[in-house]
This record gives C-alpha cells, sequence and structure tokens, in this order.
C-alpha cells in the first residue's frame, strides 16, 4: 500500500520524560505538510506492565499527571514488542519521506530506545526526522498552543493542522 502523502506524523503517551519512558500509546498519520491532507493512520495502546519488563521507566509527576486524568488507557493494551513490530511495518507500508513528531528530543529518542530494549531494528533512519516545533516556532514564535488533547491520534492531527498552517502562512508573506 502505497500513499500520495510523503510524510508521517508520529506522537506518543509516556509515562515519564526521561529518553527510556515508558510510552503506552502511539500513533502515526500519513500526510503532506504542504497541504495538510492526511490519509492512513496506525494507532495502538502499549500495556505498561510489559513495558516495565523491557526496563522502561516512569516518573511519578507524570504517573500523577495521567491519574488525575483517569489513568493511561489500556483498553485495547497489547504488547510493547508486538505494537513496535506493526509501527515498523505500517512505516514499512507508508515508506515515507520524512517523519515529523512535535519536537526532536521527545518522541524520537524514546521510541527508538523502546525498539532498542525491545530488541527490534528502528524502522526509520536518522535522516529522515523532522522537528515540527522547530518550524512552527520559526512561524510563531510567541503562538502558545492550546487544548492539546493528549491522546496520540488527536495530537498528530493536530499537529499536521498546525505545521501546514505555518508552512502555509510562511509562504504567504
Ligand atoms: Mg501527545
Amino acid at each position: 500500500m502505497k500513499t500520495d502523502l510523503p510524510d508521517l506524523m508520529i506522537d506518543i503517551e509516556t509515562l515519564g520524560l526521561r529518553p527510556d519512558a515508558v510510552i503506552f500509546e502511539l500513533a502515526a498519520v500519513a500526510f503532506d505538510p504542504t497541504t495538510g491532507d492526511h490519509g492512513q493512520s496506525f494507532k495502538a495502546e502499549i500495556n505498561i506492565e510489559d513495558a516495565y519488563l523491557h526496563r522502561l521507566t516512569s516518573d511519578e509527576e507524570t504517573r500523577r499527571f495521567w491519574d488525575e486524568r483517569g489513568g493511561p488507557r489500556q483498553g485495547e493494551a497489547q504488547p510493547l514488542r508486538v505494537v513496535l513490530d506493526h509501527l515498523a511495518g505500517f512505516i514499512g507500508d507508508m515508506n515515507p519521506k520524512a517523519i515529523w513528531s512535535w519536537g526532536s528530543d521527545f518522541d524520537f529518542p524514546i521510541l527508538g530506545n523502546a525498539y532498542l530494549r525491545a530488541g527490534l531494528d528502528c524502522p526509520w533512519r536518522h535522516y529522515q526526522q523532522r522537528d515540527a516545533r522547530t518550524v512552527y516556532k520559526l512561524v510563531f514564535p510567541e503562538e502558545k498552543r492550546r487544548g492539546i488533547d493528549h491522546n496520540a491520534l488527536n495530537d498528530c492531527l493536530r499537529q499536521i493542522k498546525d505545521i501546514a498552517f505555518a508552512i502555509n502562512y510562511s509562504r504567504s508573506i
């Protein structure tokens, strides 16, 4: 399945901020950063106990953040290795030119570490990584984004909308 949408947006929800944090939810959405068009998507929940078994960690503050919001979603949770393997398959199918996340130092290193701990190859190359926050902040340095959902799929869609808006705004001035 090849898509005419060149890039992927990814987002993860975690129980910590360190590069070895537990990921309990992730999503990826095919999109075009110049138009904001989006298509095929992947989303999954990861079993937290299984993530701990792979020596991933959490911090108290982030656990509290989620506890105050009803706890991390686990209704459809699958083992870490299964989810990462499926994500790798999705990325392979999409064959994206670039993979974006909001910031360069959160989603990429945490996901990269999870692949390492799961004993799987990371499904992208370092030169495919793009940082949407940097692009957005170049265009809107003072803008404070509000209403972030902290739902990986919704956050991907929001990030696609914001980055496409920033790119088009910068081209129109
Ligand atoms: Mg998020």
